[in-house]
C-alpha cells in the first residue's frame, strides 16, 4: 500500500483493488495538461508480472494530493484520509 504525504490530505492507494482502468491517470493529466495524456499524470499505474497485485500504483513528486484521482476511481483503490477521521471516498 502506498500513502502520499504532500500538501493535501494523504492519499492511500490499495493496489489490490485496482483494475488498471487508468481513469485516474487520465483525470490527473487533464488537470495538469488540459488534455488526456497519462504520461503526464502524477499518478502512475503499471501492470506487474507474476506479482501478488496485478497493478502497482505510485505517485510522482508533482502530486499535491488534490484528491481528484480519488474522486474518479470507481473501484475503491484510492482513498483520501482526513486528519483524525476515517478515509474519505
Ligand atoms: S487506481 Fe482506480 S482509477 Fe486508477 S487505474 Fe486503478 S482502478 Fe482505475
Ligand atoms: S492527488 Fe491530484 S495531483 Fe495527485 S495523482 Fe491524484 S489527481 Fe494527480
Amino acid at each position: 500500500m502506498v500513502t502520499t504525504t504532500r500538501k493535501g490530505l494523504p492519499i492511500i492507494a490499495d493496489a489490490s483493488k485496482c483494475t488498471g482502468c487508468l481513469v485516474c491517470e487520465l483525470r490527473c493529466s487533464l488537470r495538469f495538461e488540459k488534455a488526456f495524456n497519462p504520461a503526464k499524470a502524477a499518478i502512475v499505474v503499471r501492470r506487474r508480472v507474476e506479482a501478488a497485485n496485478e497493478y502497482e500504483i505510485s505517485f510522482t513528486d508533482t502530486c499535491d494530493n488534490c484528491g481528484i484521482c480519488v474522486r474518479y476511481c470507481s473501484y475503491g483503490a484510492l482513498t483520501q484520509v482526513k486528519k483524525g477521521k476515517e478515509a474519505l471516498r
